[in-house]
């Protein structure tokens, strides 16, 4: 791959690379310090020994070349104390004198009262001082006094130069003292007794005793350096110390000067380390950061699922990224600097890919893409997209062009695998039998509908913007009814409809249409039927009891006649009695009215007609039953025991539906006492309230259910009785579950069964619905 891992430098070897050049550095120049430190102090020192030595052998010459004068002075004056000198003598042997000692300015021999008998030279010279100077009077006083030789103090204070003098006694034998005077100009002194060798090292200096110049020898073109050694000089009456002063050195500036250059090259060699250590560190730093950047573009590459490669103009490819490799098998030595026909071309497809990189050569960067097939080393084939683009140097030069290359294998087959399942889900939602639509909740525009639904309401197969269902007003929140009566088509649907969230993520409604008019046809159908059958088990319950309804309607008929036979008896009388004519003919009628209700209420039990509810009273229906079943309870011998209190609330019925299921549960409970002693045949009927309802049980004393029995009760058709039709039970709860009420049997404590039902009070408002 071309991107290569930069390496990273040791961070140990990299510390030691930046910190030893400035240690270096540093330690050259305090060692080039210390050098020069300590070879200034050394010369220093050197020099200050020398110049111990020099002073001391100048001090010794200087007192040498004094006391050798000084003992030729006394040795003068010893002659002239003898008496043995003229004054051509004194003349010649003092002027050999002065000529060797160049320092000596001048001898005088003076006598006591101070006149000046002999003197050399004649003429005093500039630098001579009167022998009247108070000083030297001092001095011969002091001669005289000690009677020893004896140097004046340096006299300074006249035009002439430091001159000091040195006065000898001349002993006259008999004549007291005359004197000697000699005087020295030392400045004189200093450059006749110093040395060249020494001149030209030291400025030689005669100072007092604090300190004060009082000659000197120098050279006038060099600068005294502050290196400077003093030593007493045992010379006349003061100490006077000699000094030596060294000269600066002629070479020092150019030494100062390479020095400064020596010390300003190591500080700009420190400096330039320090520098470069700062470069360095700035460089590493950014190393160090592009070292990452690079890392985590290698790693972002490398993570890349996507092939990227790159090609130059020429169609080389100069880079290919791990994913491309991975996908194609080849490793990128193996790709890279390939031209024209890449290896993982597939033979049979060359000339397609040949084509696609001649077109992305040519600059032909498809947005949607190339499609084609690559083959992987190991001959497996995948499919792919590639994107190209034009590859662009920093300095904006065309270099080549990068393409990224998606596996659209598996994508491919998921797609197909979509395509499949919506096919099936399509082939799924044609084939159902209900017509399903789906539209948008808020514009109520047709998203999706099936064939169903467009063969339901005659629609284009292509169907457009379109209401939901074609006669219904779509609105936005409200369902639409369960159950929708097509006037156009004349017929019914149900219809289930939930909201639900479209693909989009907007509100859509989902609605299925079933076709429910066959349904709708069979419940109207089993309805009517259902009403027959309870006719027809009105009637035969009728049938059933006829021969006690007969029995019933005999008496009031058998009253009827023999109140008629009376009535004609007496009206065969002379004198009928009106009265009793009257009374007969009343019991007639009213014999007459019963036998009429039993008729009436016979008819309107057995009558066919559709549920009308009302508020009825549960006494009033019972006494109807009761009148209807009289003739079976006396013939069945059972006791009946009605308990319902004409107080309570009416309820929300049909009357006639509800004396039949009164009606069918009491005449089963009389039938089920047929074995049961006659002693023990009870029917018990018992109304009470239960919250909005009122519950009636209806129990007995018969053979009782068993469990079998329990499960086949209410179904259609099961009766236990030869004459039985079956049907009874299961009318009544149809009839009670049709009132919203609630129809079970369960054992009599006791022996027998309990029969309950409830049926809701005409005061429950919701009861009243239809
Ligand atoms: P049918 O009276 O025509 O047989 P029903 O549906 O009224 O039809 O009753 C079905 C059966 O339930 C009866 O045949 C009878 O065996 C049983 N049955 C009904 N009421 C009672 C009862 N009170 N005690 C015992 N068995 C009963």
């Amino acid at each position: 791959m071309a991107v290569r891992k930069l390496p990273a430098p040791s961070p140990r070897l990299g510390r030691w690379v930046l910190t030893l050049p400035s240690f270096l550095a540093g330690l050259f120049t305090l060692g080039l310090g210390i050098f020069l430190v300590y070879t200034i102090y050394s010369d220093r020192l050197n020099r200050s020994a020398q110049m111990e030595q020099d002073l001391l052998w100048q001090k010794q010459a200087l007192q040498l070349q004094m006391g050798n004068t000084r003992h030729e002075l006394e040795s003068l004056a010893a002659t002239l104390a003898a008496n043995g000198l003229t004054s051509a003598d004194f003349t010649a042997r003092t002027l050999s004198l002065i000529q060797n000692t160049p320092e000596l300015i001048s001898l005088a021999y003076v006598d006591e009262t101070g006149q000046t008998r002999w003197r050399t030279p004649l003429a005093p010279p500039d630098n001579e001082i009167p022998l009247s100077h108070r000083n030297l009077v001092a001095q011969r006083a002091a001669v005289l006094l000690n009677d020893e030789q004896i140097y004046s103090p340096p006299i300074t204070d006249t035009s002439a130069g430091p001159v000091i003098a040195l006065t000898s006694p001349v002993k006259l034998p008999f004549e007291g003292r005359h004197f000697l005077i000699a005087q020295f100009d030392l400045n004189r002194l200093l450059s006749q007794q110093v040395p060249w060798w020494i001149g030209q090292r030291y400025q030689i200096s005669l100072l007092r005793a604090d300190g004060s110049v009082l000659a000197s020898k120098f050279d006038r073109r060099q600068d005294a350096a502050k290196l400077a050694q003093q030593i007493d000089l045992d010379i006349g009456p003061e100490n006077l110390r000699l000094q030596a002063r060294v000269y600066r050195e002629t070479g020092t500036w150019k030494q100062n000067a390479m020095l400064g250059a020596l010390v300003g090259l190591s500080l700009l060699m420190l400096v330039s380390t320090w520098v470069m250590r700062r470069h360095i560190r700035e460089r590493q730093k950014t190393e160090a950061l592009l070292r990452r950047e690079t890392a985590m573009r290698m790693a972002m590459e490398d993570s890349l699922i996507t092939g990227t490669r790159v090609m130059d103009l020429e169609g080389r490819l100069t880079y290919v990224n791990r994913a491309f490799c991975d996908m194609t098998g080849y490793s990128a030595e193996e790709l890279l600097n390939h031209e024209q026909i890449m290896p993982y071309w597939p033979p049979d497809a060359l000339e397609t890919c040949l084509a696609i990189n001649r077109r992305i050569l040519a600059g032909e960067t498809d947005s949607s893409g190339f499609q084609c097939t690559f083959q992987r080393r190991n001959g497996e084939r995948f499919d792919v997209r590639i994107y190209a683009a034009r590859l662009v140097d920093g300095e904006g030069q065309h270099i080549g062009w990068i393409s990224s290359i998606y596996d659209i294998t598996e994508l491919q087959r998921e797609r197909e695998a979509l395509q499949a399942s919506h096919e099936r889900f399509v082939t799924v939602l044609n084939g159902l039998d209900a017509a399903v639509v789906v539209s948008d909740a808020v514009s109520g525009e047709l998203l999706l509908s099936n064939r169903q639904y467009q063969y339901e309401f005659n629609l284009p197969v292509q169907h457009e913007r379109c209401c939901v269902i074609p006669f219904l007003p779509r609105e936005q929140t409200a369902a639409l009814p369960a159950e929708w009566f097509d006037d156009f088509a004349q017929r019914w649907y149900q219809i289930k409809t939930r909201p639900s969230i479209w693909v989009d993520g907007s509100l859509v409604w989902l609605e299925i249409l079933t076709d429910i008019t066959a349904l709708k046809d069979a419940q109207q159908r089993e309805q009517q039927q259902n009403e027959q059958l309870q006719q027809t088990s009105r009637l035969i319950s009728m049938g059933e009891m006829a021969s006690s309804l007969a029995h019933e309607l005999n008496q009031p008929l058998a009253a009827i006649a023999s109140y008629a036979t009376g009535c004609r008896n007496l009206l065969g009388q002379a004198e009928p009695n009106l009265r009793q004519l009257d009374q007969a003919i009343e019991k007639m009628a009213e014999q007459a009215k019963r036998a009429g209700l039993i008729i009436r209420g016979i008819r309107e039990f057995v009558q066919r007609r559709a549920p009308h509810r009302s508020a009825c009273a549960m006494d009033q229906l019972l006494a109807t039953v009761q009148v209807l079943l009289a003739a079976h309870v006396k013939k069945s011998n059972v006791k009946l025991h009605l308990d319902c209190d004409p107080l309570l609330p009416p309820v929300f019925a049909d009357p006639v539906m509800l004396e039949q299921v009164l009606f069918n549960l009491m005449k089963n409970a009389i039938e089920a006492m047929h074995e049961t002693p006659a002693n023990q045949r009870q029917l018990q009927v018992l109304v009470a309230r239960r919250d909005e309802m009122l519950q009636v049980t209806i129990a007995d004393r018969g053979a009782g259910i068993s469990a079998e029995q329990l499960e086949q009760l209410f179904k259609a058709f099961y009766t236990t009785k030869s004459t039985g039709m079956g049907m009874g039970l299961n009318i009544c709860r149809s009839i009670i579950e049709h009132h919203h009420g609630r129809l079970w049997v369960e054992a009599n404590p006791g022996g027998g069964t309990r029969f309950h039902f409830t049926v809701p009070l005409s005061e429950d408002s919701h009861a009243r619905e239809p």
